[in-house]
């Protein structure tokens, strides 16, 4: 740690659960730094570019609304990206809206509604734009956050450099990107600024799409946050593809997924998101897990793809490689 020079306090040991939606423990990272998006975030880049360099583990977050970490922390770099100091520009001439990686989802929307243009099918997805392009983020069957990008800034750790990108048509396909997939097992790209475009087509005619969106959303949003949840565990999107429905619509559906184990279950109201107690182990989350994949095939013959990230000590696994950690421990 001696050999860095970040522009503030690293700490060391740093208890991860403030980090974390759910209402539960969770372990401690290594180390701690929160990446500021200001005069320091030059050199801050720079520093995690070494740490990139000397292949030492580190893992960049926003929000952490797609996010469950487990009771044994991560054992590398925790790099939180703070929401202050974030920018949102308007070019009149290009009607392109330019901002920071930082900035949260909502302001973009509220923004750009107030001058006609319509992001309304980003209605009530939390989080930052950054992440939001990370995971090509979206609800139900509108459009897609990749639907708007026009070019994006990534700092590139690998070259220690800024590079900006152009998305093609293969750079998003569904809740993932190029980006997303070349950081899979060590972070290569940081999404520093993003530029969007839509259409205009007037105030109120956004208000109508956007309230008709919260409509749908606000009540199941304020529960998820009450109860603590990550959002959906399960890929709805996925779900819908191949069985015509979400996984809400199934745990409606039948009594099945009525389980609790040890506070690990389903709630009962909103969107049936994932919760668990505060004395819910991993094991009992492995259990209601393993539990949900295999009713899902034995109901509807289907392979669950998960959705939020899972944060385990070695960085992030698969659903498949924690269930086998933590089922029989
Ligand atoms: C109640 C609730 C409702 C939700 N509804 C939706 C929805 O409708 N649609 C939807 O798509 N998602 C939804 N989500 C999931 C989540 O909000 C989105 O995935 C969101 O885009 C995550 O933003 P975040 O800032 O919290 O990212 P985090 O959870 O902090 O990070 C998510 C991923 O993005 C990466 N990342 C974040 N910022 C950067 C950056 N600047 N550069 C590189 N990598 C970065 C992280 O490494 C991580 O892999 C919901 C979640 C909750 C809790």
């Amino acid at each position: 740690m001696e050999n860095y020079n970040f522009s503030r306090n690293v700490q060391e040991n740093y208890n991860l659960t403030k980090k974390h939606l759910f209402k539960k423990k969770a372990g401690n990272a290594k180390f701690y730094y929160e990446l500021k998006n200001d005069e320091s975030l030059d050199n801050d880049l720079k520093e995690i570019t070494k740490l990139y360099q000397n292949d030492i583990p580190f893992r960049i977050y926003g929000m952490h609304t797609n996010l469950y970490i487990t009771a044994n922390g991560y054992d590398g770099w925790f790099i939180d990206i703070g929401p202050k100091m974030s920018y949102l520009r308007f070019d009149e001439d290009t009607e392109e809206f330019i901002c920071s990686g930082n900035l949260l989802t909502s302001q973009l929307v509220n923004y750009a509604m107030e001058k006609g243009y319509d992001f309304a099918s980003l209605a009530g997805v939390p989080g930052m734009v950054g992440a939001g392009v990370v995971g090509n983020a979206s609800f139900a069957t509108g459009k897609e956050f990749g639907d708007y990008v026009k070019r994006v800034t990534l700092f590139d750790f690998e070259s220690g450099k800024d590079v900006d990108i152009i998305p093609d048509k293969d750079f998003f396909w569904t809740r993932n990107s190029f980006i997303k997939k070349a950081n899979k097992d060590k972070v290569r790209y940081f999404v520093k600024e993003v530029v969007l475009w839509s259409e205009q087509i007037g105030k109120k005619a956004v208000r109508a799409k956007f309230d008709a969106q919260m409509d749908l959303r606000i009540k199941d949003l304020r529960i998820g946050y009450l109860e603590g949840c990550a959002g959906s565990i399960w890929s709805n999107i996925d779900l819908r593809n191949k069985i015509g429905m979400s996984f809400r619509k199934v745990v409606i559906g039948t009594n099945e997924f009525n389980v609790d184990f040890n506070g690990a279950r389903y709630s009962k109201y909103g969107s049936r998101f994932f919760t668990l107690d505060e004395n819910t182990t991993e094991k009992d989350v492995a259990k209601l897990m393993q539990y949900t994949v295999d009713k899902m095939k034995e109901l509807y013959h289907v392979e669950l793809e998960k959705e939020v990230v899972f944060l385990d000590y070695d960085g992030e696994v698969d659903l498949y490689t924690y269930i086998d950690r933590y089922l029989d421990k």
